[in-house]
């Protein structure tokens, strides 16, 4: 049964959007970092070849000998990437720019798609929330990320296009759940890089939340020039700066999953 890979790994959430620059990386560090805040234990999976999260949280290169590309390859074991950050209660599984030729490498491996998953069920761990950051593709690499998880997390930014990126990753979600991870569901929509002085935010606030209904986080993460220079920090937000806006968003956003418990709703 799909539910027995995920057992005693608490619930793994996919923060996927095949758009780069959408809020990803920013939505993986900080939703764990606050939900560590609150006591939860947390694991965030850099699977991102760029890496982001990993600098994000302040791993430098010589802390990622092994990372998601061996983990993958299932030349080490998941356990033996994990490694903790700066905040209590949140470790993470770093990424290189190798797992840009993990696509390759796999090509001809049968279970290719399942490799993350099979990772995990070979490992036991403790936490209570696993969030993996997806790269900006619907390749093999975010496949892997949504056979893994049991819900999908979709940051999305308020412009001009987000509703046609939204129905192509709904489509692809809803492909993966008929045939490789039928227990997939939809954890929600968190609307990223708000700007309330913008009419088009507005505007594509309304049509996203009159396409999805309460699939959308009533949190809206706005546009906060502290979320923007924490990175290069090496902190998440909250640990950069707790009382900006942007920390406090993603606190209420925190709250909201928690409160929400296991999903918003299902796939459409
Ligand atoms: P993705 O992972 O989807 O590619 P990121 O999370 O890396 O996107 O965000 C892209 C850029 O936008 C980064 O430089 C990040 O610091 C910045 N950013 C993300 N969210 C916000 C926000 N709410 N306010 C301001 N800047 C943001
Ligand atoms: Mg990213």
């Amino acid at each position: 049964a799909p539910e027995a890979g995920h057992a005693g790994h608490g619930r793994i959430l996919a923060v996927a959007n095949q758009k780069g620059g959408v809020g990803k990386t920013t939505t993986a560090i900080n939703l764990a970092t606050a939900l560590a805040a609150a006591g939860k234990r947390c694991l965030v999976v850099d699977l991102d070849p760029q890496g982001n999260a990993s600098t994000g949280f302040g791993v430098d290169r010589n802390a990622r000998q092994v990372s998601s590309y061996q983990v993958m390859l299932d030349q080490a074991p998941l356990g033996e990437a994990i490694t903790a950050t700066e905040v209590p209660g949140l470790d993470l599984v770093p990424a290189t720019v190798d797992l840009s030729a993990v696509e390759v490498e796999l090509v001809d491996d049968p279970r290719r798609n399942y490799r993350l998953r099979d990772a995990f069920q070979s490992c036991e761990t403790v936490y209570d929330h696993v969030l993996i950051d997806c790269p900006p593709s619907l390749g093999l690499l975010t496949v892997n990320a949504l056979v893994a998880a049991h819900a999908v997390m979709v940051p999305l930014q308020c412009e001009f296009f987000a509703l046609e990126g939204l129905s192509m990753l709904l489509r692809t979600v809803e492909r993966v759940r008929r045939t490789l991870n039928p227990m997939l569901e939809m954890q929600g929509i968190v609307l990223t890089m708000y700007d309330r002085r913008n009419k088009l935010s507005e505007q594509v606030e309304a049509d996203v939340r009159s396409f999805m209904g309460d699939r959308v986080f009533e949190t809206v993460i706005p546009r906060n020039v502290r979320i923007s220079e924490a990175p290069s920090h090496g902190k998440p937000v909250l640990l950069y700066d707790v009382r900006c806006a942007g920390s406090q968003a993603y606190a209420s956003l925190a709250g909201e999953l928690l409160k929400r418990g296991r999903s918003l709703a299902d796939v459409a």
